[in-house]
């Protein structure tokens, strides 16, 4: 089950990447195995996928112990209670940083293990009261004081958009993508990860410059 969805994502990833001539290299596949038991990763693992997605920090935990030579990403919300743990071991990318307080505690549990975190900054970009995420209004403010803190890598931003209809959901992605490249500009930063693009939208994501889709549902099956 698994190999045919992936062949069908392939495809998809593929066609979306000729439509707006992109490189389909350029498009990191993010499975998203939460709440999946660990052999549904061994299984993707087993054709060719290496990069892992969890929401919850004490279940990457435990199927990072199983293997933790694949790359596990962080992108669900994240506590501060909880950031010790993910720093344990080895964590890819944490998608979710969305306040100054986050950001502080990442920076101070990285310095005490003399690591380097690279992080996303997730951001509220349809301004949804239901979204996590930091406001385009507040993200100066945030970037600021990242850029202050020395064991933080910042990759890029990440975003949930609302759900609506194809144009407004393409128009979100463009906005994300627009965002990163004024705040390389003012931050004189060269952030280049975009974190969007789940099951129902990734090929929109990819047309308006996506390099990561987190994918579960249309990979692993619904949860
Ligand atoms: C669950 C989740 C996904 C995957 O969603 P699907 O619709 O199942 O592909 C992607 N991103 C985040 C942050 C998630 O929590």
């Amino acid at each position: 089950m698994i190999r045919d969805n992936l062949d069908i994502i392939r495809e998809n990833i593929k066609n979306a990447c000729l439509k707006c001539g992109r490189d389909e290299k350029e498009i990191t596949l993010l499975a998203v195995s939460k709440t999946k038991p660990y052999s549904m990763i061994e299984e993707a693992k087993d054709l060719g996928l290496d990069n892992f997605g969890e929401n919850k920090v004490q279940e990457l935990d435990e199927k990072r112990k199983e293997n933790d030579g694949l790359k596990w990403h962080m992108i669900g919300h994240l506590q501060t209670n909880k950031v010790k743990k993910l720093l344990s071991g080895e964590v890819e990318l944490i998608h979710s940083v969305d306040s100054v307080k986050l950001a502080k505690e990442i920076n101070k549990v990285a310095h005490n293990l003399n690591k380097n975190v690279n992080i996303l900054i997730e951001v509220n970009i349809s301004n949804d009261p239901n979204k996590s995420g930091v406001l385009t209004a507040n993200i100066d403010e945030l970037i600021d004081e990242i850029l202050h803190m020395d064991n933080l890598n910042l990759k890029g931003l990440m975003t949930i958009p609302m759900i609506s209809d194809d144009d407004s959901t393409r128009k979100y992605f463009r906005d994300l993508n627009n965002l990163e490249k004024e705040l390389n500009n003012k931050f004189n930063l060269n952030m280049d990860v975009l974190s969007m693009g789940m099951s129902n939208d990734y090929e929109l994501a990819i047309e308006e410059g996506s390099t990561i889709v987190r994918i579960g549902t249309n990979l692993f099956g619904k949860r």
